[in-house]
């Protein structure tokens, strides 16, 4: 079994359906509200665990009612929550608006995963038991940077999603060992707007790297080596949130497991085509066998 620690956030969604969303002094009456455990990290140690992997995450939430829930549904997944600390004050939420035409906007407050500034006790050992590590940016950097070290300094893999985009520290590049960024985030890290440039200019600082571009695929470059399009299934997508962290956690297991590249990047597009296809965010993730079956 793959063994994988998460370092990153876990955010409830809590999800506003409006007809078109107001403006600065505006009220408007919306038709629904839901409530969502999400968040990168959390979302990746799902996916990660659904996909066949045994999954630590790590982390933290706030001592109120959606930290309770936000745990439980880790727990229901099958995510080992022993090193997710539940500390003073909110959990973080993301405050999301859906328009009538899907179009959205978010507000993200950290809340606890802001007080996640590095590794408490037992976190390095925890990572170092692990094949990999899954790390994304809506924890402070110094968290994220600290997690990368000790991965390097214990030979364990580092898999980078850059999200939400922002500039990174050479530092933080240097001890990555696979980048998976969206095109949009790819662009906003190099300036190129082509996937294939953009992938090009930051293998000057990692050694692998997978764009992901929605329902076109994805795109592998790593040193030495020829680029690689992995095309999408064709599948009809229903909602797409959550598509990139389901691709990589079923793509951490999949390497975990000592899969070929191009075999691992066919069966977690299999993964993420599959959580396209039903609505929600950790809800819409595949099961391992259901994955198997459809990439069959
Ligand atoms: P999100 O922010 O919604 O999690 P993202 O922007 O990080 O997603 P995308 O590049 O949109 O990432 O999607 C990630 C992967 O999910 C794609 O590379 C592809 O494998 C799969 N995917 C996304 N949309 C579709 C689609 N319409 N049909 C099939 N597969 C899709």
């Amino acid at each position: 079994m793959t063994a994988i620690a998460v370092l990153g956030s876990t955010n409830m969604d809590l999800v506003a359906y409006v007809p078109k969303a107001p403006r600065l002094g505006e009220t408007v009456t919306g038709s629904a509200f839901r409530t969502v455990p999400g968040g990168k990290g959390a979302n990746q140690a799902v996916a990660a665990a659904r996909s066949g992997g045994e999954v630590v995450m790590i982390g933290a939430v706030g001592a109120d009612e959606f930290g309770v829930r936000l745990r439980s549904a880790l727990t229901a997944a099958g995510v080992e929550t022993a090193a997710l600390r539940t500390v003073e004050g909110a959990s973080g939420t993301a405050h999301i608006t859906v328009d009538d035409e899907g179009g959205n906007s978010i507000i993200v407050i950290p809340g606890a995963n802001g007080g996640v500034t590095g590794l408490e006790a037992g976190d390095a050992a925890r990572i170092g038991a692990a094949d990999l590590l899954l790390l994304q940016l809506e924890l402070p950097m110094e968290a994220v940077l600290a997690g990368a070290s000790a991965a390097r300094a214990q030979g364990v893999r580092t898999v980078l999603t850059p999200a939400p985009a922002r500039m990174l520290p050479h530092e933080l590049l240097g001890l990555v060992d696979l980048l998976v960024p969206n095109e949009h985030e790819a662009a906003a890290l190099t300036g190129f707007t082509d996937p294939l440039g953009a992938a090009e200019a930051l293998l000057r600082e990692v050694p692998e790297v997978v764009v992901t571009l929605g329902a076109a695929g994805v795109l592998y470059a790593a040193r030495g080596q020829e680029p690689l399009t992995v095309p999408a299934p064709r599948v009809r997508a229903v909602d797409t949130t959550a598509a990139g962290d389901t691709f990589v956690g079923a793509l951490a297991v999949a390497l975990g497991e000592g899969r070929p590249m191009p075999q691992a990047l066919r069966w977690a597009s299999a993964a993420a085509a599959l959580s396209v296809q039903r609505p929600g965010a950790q809800d819409s993730m595949p099961t391992r066998a259901e994955t198997d079956a459809f990439a069959a």
